[in-house]
């Protein structure tokens, strides 16, 4: 396999699902949408499935299994050894080993969990949700207080801006 060919599907829109001596599983990154190809090394690559949606949404995670979970199958998927996915992430020796096995009772930091996930081409996203009921109720039952919060937190940014300047 030769290394730009497996840049340009990427570049060309694809997620990179698995790499064979002579072909790139390639899959569609849009929401709910199951579409792969399977790329020949040396043909010509297709747009990617233009009628889609281009909303790259593929796995809600809600606890730290599904995340490690997710991140170990894709490793498997792409066939790299722990110690290589180390190397790459930039992560220190057998952390990984460590953080993903199961039950296992380390859970990373988070910017380990951002590198090892950007490692494996993921990124980690902050996507608006509806808010729990008593998330609002509390939001709505402290509005009397909003003119004092409002002010308090103006002067802690500026704090922080005076901090970040003075280095
Ligand atoms: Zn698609």
């Amino acid at each position: 396999m030769d290394t730009k060919f497996v840049k340009d599907v990427q570049m060309a829109g694809w997620s990179i699902q698995a790499v064979s001596d002579d072909a790139v599983i390639a899959k569609c990154p849009s929401a709910g949408c199951n579409l792969h190809a399977q790329l020949k090394l040396g043909a010509a690559i297709p747009a990617v499935d233009p009628g889609c949606r281009r909303d790259p949404i593929d796995a809600k995670v809600g606890t730290y299994d599904d995340i490690r979970l997710a991140l170990r199958k894709r490793r498997e998927n792409l066939l790299l050894t722990i110690r290589e996915l180390e190397e790459v992430a930039g992560l220190e020796p057998d952390l990984l080993a460590k953080v993903e096995r199961d039950g296992t009772k380390k859970i990373p930091n988070v910017q380990t969990l951002l590198d090892w996930a950007g490692a494996l081409g993921f990124e980690i996203v902050l996507r608006p949700a509806p808010m729990t009921p008593l998330a609002l109720r509390t939001i709505v039952e402290t509005r009397d207080k909003s003119a004092a919060r409002t002010k308090r937190m103006t002067l802690e940014n500026r704090r922080r801006g005076e901090r970040a300047r003075r280095g």
